[in-house]
């Protein structure tokens, strides 16, 4: 009995190498506080109102309306009728012709997409240049990989004249973005509409990454999950349609953020067969097949908007005309309480300059804690709102470099953000 008891306890290192440094994740903790203390939730990014009706009765109609093959495995690379609707889209947005079954891949929302990239692309020691502020999952997938990732930063340049910064005030500069490219470089992610900033990389932004990634021959993992939710009139540009790009790009999107249902989880890639087939290994190897019922409600979803496209009742156009209207009564809000906004151009997402809230809380000397976290966490515990500090989106090493700042998600009813105004209302007076 003894001895088979201590053969029973292990004693060897459980981890994983690749799993050092990266295994400790500030959204677990910051999901948990806000479960835990938040009266209104602006963290993480999710819509607070329903699916489109559209969405939720083709899933109904999937369920009840007889075909139970529905049930089953479908296609792994993509339920037949989602791929070709995909396809068909992007054919439309694109401007060339598409093979569903060799360009298009179905995934567990975008995440997976990114993680199938990653696996597939991503050698022992090449490096991967990541935008920051990012989403921070690029870091850690790349790492698992075996990749390095290198950060080149936008930088803030706000504007003289008094006037609230917007997203486009952060720009990257050309000459430190060309440095970072060496013969080690394979990929660049690149995220427009950007999450945190809401940031929309220009046509002469994604012109200057596809010549350096031309240059290099690097590829672009360009992750487009926010691509309809770009305001003011304002163009969403994909830089695989940029000369030289189609082929060495996978575009990455989700039907979370395209018809606001994050929780169905369901992602695509699109891009050249030469790369997706690597994709295709990776996902035949790993998840192998995501959900027939909610693909086959997807396709539904993306059948309709082709007919609509462009259309003012296609969900692609009304959901940025709602959304924007939502940034407006956010924006309003921060900036009314002397929480300066930064104004997004895309995505649902405001960061906001803490600054003036600073003497509510007080910063703590010498601690390894970004302020903006503790900032984020004293907001939740005592004021009941949930935000995201904006060093969340940071590498280690830069995760200091803007402590001002915390991120807020306006995919919410207007009465989320009603008594999110309350509360800025109310601690201003109590400021003052
Ligand atoms: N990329 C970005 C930039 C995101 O913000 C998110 C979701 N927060 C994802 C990818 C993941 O999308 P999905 O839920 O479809 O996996």
């Amino acid at each position: 009995f003894l001895s088979h008891s201590l053969q029973a306890k292990m004693s060897r290192p459980v981890q994983a190498r690749r799993l050092e440094g990266i295994d400790k994740n500030i959204w677990v903790e910051f999901v948990k506080l806000a479960a835990t203390y938040s009266k209104v939730n602006l963290g993480q990014g999710f819509p607070d109102f329903p699916a489109p009706g559209f969405l939720t009765e083709a899933l109904t109609r999937a369920l009840g309306g007889g075909n139970h093959m529905l049930h089953q495995y479908t296609r792994a690379f993509g339920h037949p009728p989602l791929v070709k609707v995909i396809a068909q889209f992007f054919e439309k947005l694109l401007g060339r012709d598409l093979d569903p079954m060799t360009n298009v891949m179905v995934t567990v929302g975008a995440y997976q997409a990114l993680f199938c990239c990653f696996q597939a692309f991503v050698d022992e020691g090449d490096e991967v240049i990541i935008i920051e502020p990012f989403f921070d999952c690029y870091e850690a997938m790349v790492k698992m990989a075996g990749g390095t990732p290198v950060f080149v930063p936008l930088r803030p340049n706000p504007p003289k004249d008094g006037k609230l910064m917007s997203s486009a005030d952060w720009q990257l500069d050309p000459a430190e973005l060309a440095s970072k490219f060496s013969e080690r470089t394979k990929a660049i992610v690149l995220n427009s509409p950007n999450n945190p900033l809401g940031k929309v990389f220009s046509r002469g932004e994604l012109g200057l990454i596809a010549e350096l990634c031309v240059k290099h021959d690097v590829l672009c993992i360009s992750d487009e999950v926010y691509e309809w939710l770009v305001y003011d009139g304002k163009q969403h540009i994909r830089i695989a349609s940029l000369q030289g790009m189609w082929d060495r790009t996978v575009i990455i999107g989700s039907a979370g953020k395209t018809f606001s249902a994050t929780g169905w989880k369901v992602g695509w890639a699109v891009g050249p067969d030469r790369l997706l087939q690597h994709l295709r290994t990776v996902h035949q190897n790993s998840v192998y097949h995501c959900a027939t019922i909610a693909q086959e409600a997807v396709a539904q979803g993306f059948q309709r908007e082709l007919t609509l496209y462009g259309k003012p009742e296609s969900y692609f156009v009304q959901l940025p005309k709602e959304l924007q209207q939502k940034r407006d009564w956010l924006v309003r809000s921060l900036d009314d309480v002397g929480m300066k906004p930064i104004i997004p151009e895309g995505t649902y997402f405001v960061v906001a300059d803490i600054s003036q809230f600073k003497s509510d809380v007080p910063d703590v000397p010498n601690s390894d804690e970004p302020y903006d976290c503790r900032f984020a966490k004293w907001m939740v515990k005592n004021k009941g709102l949930a935000a995201i500090p904006l060093s969340a989106f940071y590498s280690e090493a830069h995760k200091n470099n803007y402590p001002n700042f915390i991120r807020f998600c306006f995919a919410k009813e207007e009465a989320t953000l009603k008594a999110a105004n309350d509360i800025l209302q109310k601690w201003k007076q109590e400021k003052s």
